[in-house]
């Protein structure tokens, strides 16, 4: 006896009523977030997490409130739309998250049917379940699922989907043996509302363009589009339908379902189908328990490359009189299950903002984060960007976010949980400053313009930008220093005989002889320099002591200053300190020479790391630079980008991959197929993948589509 006294004394906490309330009424908050209102609150993960939790109470406890979000489908729904109620229920699905629970499934079909069940495999596609409704072929009525039992009528909206038919049609196909031979008096077909992913990175970047704020993911963007008050909002989205399943049909004669509707669920798919419904064509017919298992690693496998979200797999009994025995529970029919893939968002908490300094100078702030498994592996640090993104987050050290990686794609911070933020102690909490100086060497940092990165000023002492400002230097048509390719530059840098420029005239014949490069032969990995090439290279950086202005003003690596703006300079300044002297209003006044560029050039010579190093260049290195050299304004112009190597990746959205190549190689350009240290830079459009997280491990420089644009527009070519 005293034993049970102590047991009801001692409920364990996560057994207790206070705790059960607690997760009702948070899920509760949640899932109207979710339903009601289009903005979850949480990533699905961290719901399904506490949904599983409540539901385990259930089980070993007498609590079952009604108002628990496991009795309820969905939420309820906003009084803005008419509600129409649905002849048949609209259900939710079971859900599952591993292979033992896909075991118990099928263990499950296998005890209710005769032989081993055969399945309709399907995508779970990510976006608004709708039911809609055809009489004698005529769209007459659409509606959201909402509580299961009453929805919201979304007629108007619905009929502003294209890939809807207004009116169905007896399509002949002579594959489809379950072709529909008439149109049904009566059809409530029901499906899935869906934003395809392209569509949706067009739709978000126009809000950003537009201030307005973009949608989290595809999913919310579909709901949100759908639930307009205007449908022409809705006619204005990209959204898409796929059918999925029948809830009612009656033939043209009055004949029941059973009557002109094929036995399986596939068959039903391909009925309506045939009456110029869309459905998804990765859906299968599949035998037994190493069959779902086949389809659900194929669809993992495929779900990086689709043109959609899928949160996981529907899997179905084929067979209908297999399912109406089964029949539903209060929420979900007894004969299908969600089989859900890993999750690709989760929540994590930023310990703190470190800041990059890039191979160009742009600053760029990472996240540290509490390391959190997402997309199949641990993420502890993720990108912000820039300071804008920082502020569109709205983002605090010590604050919970959501974390998205998808497939391979660089993990990305989609949102600050400010909920969270009361349960924090908000001394934990601090603004995220932006430096205002290099964390590396110190130089000014510049944001020119409208351009949203800060870029560190100090391009030929800063020590992140080293390597490139020096091989640049070299280069053929700046100060043309024969021999001193990217092996030797590297070498130089990391056995720390060249921090800058200057250093270059510095170097001897006994330093540069002993020096280990990284070697192309098999036998060995490293070799040392030898004296003749030592002597070779040390002759021809001698030479470059003698070049044309204009070669020198480019060597610099100012930005935006290319070889023809350089000669441009060049003819209007005599000297180098005479340019260095120049103030914007007197560079502006130069036909070719624009704000932008301008802030540019007198933020680079104003730069007192940077003159150290200039005057060094004359005092110590003793440069003898002649007047500007007569270059055909042809030749400058024409192939800018002469030999450098491009990588294009992810997806661009004003022109074609085709066309971006033709338009780089007229530039000069060459254009790979993968990224490597020869790489000058890398264009990155939406859902860029490992390329873009290759480029950035190797510092190499990568043009938003914007600035690839911007990019073509410099080079008079406008897309
Ligand atoms: P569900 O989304 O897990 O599954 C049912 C839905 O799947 C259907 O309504 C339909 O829209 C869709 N579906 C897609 N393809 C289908 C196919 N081929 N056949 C049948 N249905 C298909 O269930 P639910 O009840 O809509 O929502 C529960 C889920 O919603 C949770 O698991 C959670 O991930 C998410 N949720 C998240 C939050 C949050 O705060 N983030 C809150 C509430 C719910």
């Amino acid at each position: 006896m005293s034993d049970l006294l102590d047991l009801i004394e001692n409920v364990p906490e996560d057994l207790s009523y206070e705790h059960y309330r607690e997760l009702v009424e948070l899920l509760n908050r949640y899932a109207r977030a979710y339903y009601v209102d289009d903005n979850p609150i949480v990533p699905d993960s961290e719901y399904d997490r506490l949904y599983r939790e409540l539901e385990g109470i259930e089980r070993n406890t007498e609590f079952k409130d009604a108002d628990a979000p496991t009795r309820r489908i969905g939420d309820a729904i906003l009084n803005s739309f008419a509600t129409v109620t649905h002849g048949v229920p609209l259900m939710s699905l079971g859900d599952i998250f591993n292979d033992e629970e896909l075991q118990a499934f099928n263990k499950r079909m296998l005890e209710s049917t005769v032989s081993a069940p055969e399945y309709c495999a399907e995508p779970k596609l990510d976006g608004l379940a709708v039911s809609i409704i055809y009489e004698n072929g005529i769209l007459v009525r659409a509606a959201t699922r909402g509580d299961g039992t009453t929805g919201e009528d979304i007629t108007a909206n619905i009929k502003t989907i294209k890939a809807i038919p207004l009116k169905l049609a007896l399509l002949a196909n002579e594959d489809n043996e379950y072709a529909a031979k008439e149109i049904p008096q009566y059809l409530d077909v029901r499906g899935e509302v869906f934003m395809p992913r392209d569509g949706f990175h067009k739709w978000n970047e126009e809000a950003k363009k537009k201030g307005q704020k973009p949608f989290a993911n595809p999913r919310n963007a579909a709901a949100g589009s759908l639930r307009q008050q205007d449908p022409r909002i809705t006619a204005s989205r990209p959204l898409t339908f796929n059918a999925y399943y029948v809830g009612d049909c009656r033939g043209a004669h009055g004949e029941g379902m059973d009557e002109i509707m094929p036995s399986t669920q596939y068959g039903r798919l391909q009925f309506v189908k045939s009456l110029g419904l869309p459905v998804n064509p990765l859906v299968r017919v599949t035998n037994g328990l190493e069959g779902l298992r086949d389809f659900y690693e194929f669809m993992g496998q495929k779900r990086p490359s689709l043109n959609y979200d899928i949160d996981g797999v529907v899997l179905k009994l084929n067979n209908i009189a297999l399912q109406e025995e089964l029949g539903f529970t209060a929420k979900a029919p007894r004969w299908a299950i969600a089989y859900k893939f890993p999750p690709e968002e989760e929540m994590t908490e930023v310990l703190n903002v470190d800041y990059q300094v890039g191979r160009t100078g742009v600053i760029t702030p990472v996240a540290r984060l509490k390391p959190v498994y997402v997309g199949g592996t641990t993420i502890s640090n993720c990108t912000l960007h820039n300071e804008e993104e920082i502020k569109r987050l709205g983002l605090k050290i010590g604050d919970t976010v959501i974390i998205r990686r998808a497939g391979d794609v660089i993990p990305q911070i989609t949102r600050v949980v400010v909920e969270k933020r009361e349960d924090k102690d908000p001394a934990t909490l601090k603004d995220v400053v932006f430096p205002t100086t290099c964390p590396v060497c110190g130089s000014a940092l510049e944001r020119v313009g409208d351009e949203v990165a800060a870029r560190c000023t100090g391009g030929l002492v800063c020590a992140a930008q080293q390597r490139q400002a020096i091989e640049h230097f070299a280069e053929r048509t700046a100060m043309d220093i024969d021999g001193l390719g990217e092996r030797i530059v590297e070498a130089l840098v990391d056995q720390n005989l060249v921090k800058n420029i200057a250093d270059l005239y510095t170097l001897t014949v006994e330093q540069l002889e002993k020096l280990i490069i990284d070697s192309n032969s098999k036998e060995e990995r490293t070799r040392l320099l030898g004296k003749t090439t030592a002597q070779k290279l040390i002759d021809n950086i001698a030479k470059s002591r003698q070049r044309p202005l204009n070669r020198l003003i480019y060597a610099l690596g100012i930005r935006d200053v290319g070889s023809t703006t350089a000669n441009v300079l060049a003819t209007n300044f005599k000297t180098l300190a005479d340019l260095m002297q120049a103030t914007k209003e007197q560079l502006t006044t130069i036909n070719t020479i624009g704000e932008v560029a301008a802030t540019h050039i007198t933020d680079f010579f104003a730069e007192p790391h940077n003159q150290e190093i200039i005057a060094r260049l004359f005092a110590e290195a003793k440069l003898e630079i002649s007047a500007c050299e007569q270059v055909s304004e042809m030749s400058l112009d024409t192939k800018p980008y002469l030999n450098k190597t491009f990588v294009l990746t992810g997806t661009l959205s004003h022109l074609k991959r085709d066309q971006a190549k033709q338009l780089l190689e007229s530039l000069g350009a060459k254009v790979a197929g993968s990224v490597s240290k020869k790489t000058f830079a890398v264009v990155a459009g939406a859902e860029a993948g490992s390329k873009l997280t290759k480029a950035q491990e190797l510092g190499i420089t990568v043009y938003t589509e914007e600035e690839f644009l911007e990019l073509l527009k410099k080079h008079n070519i406008t897309v």
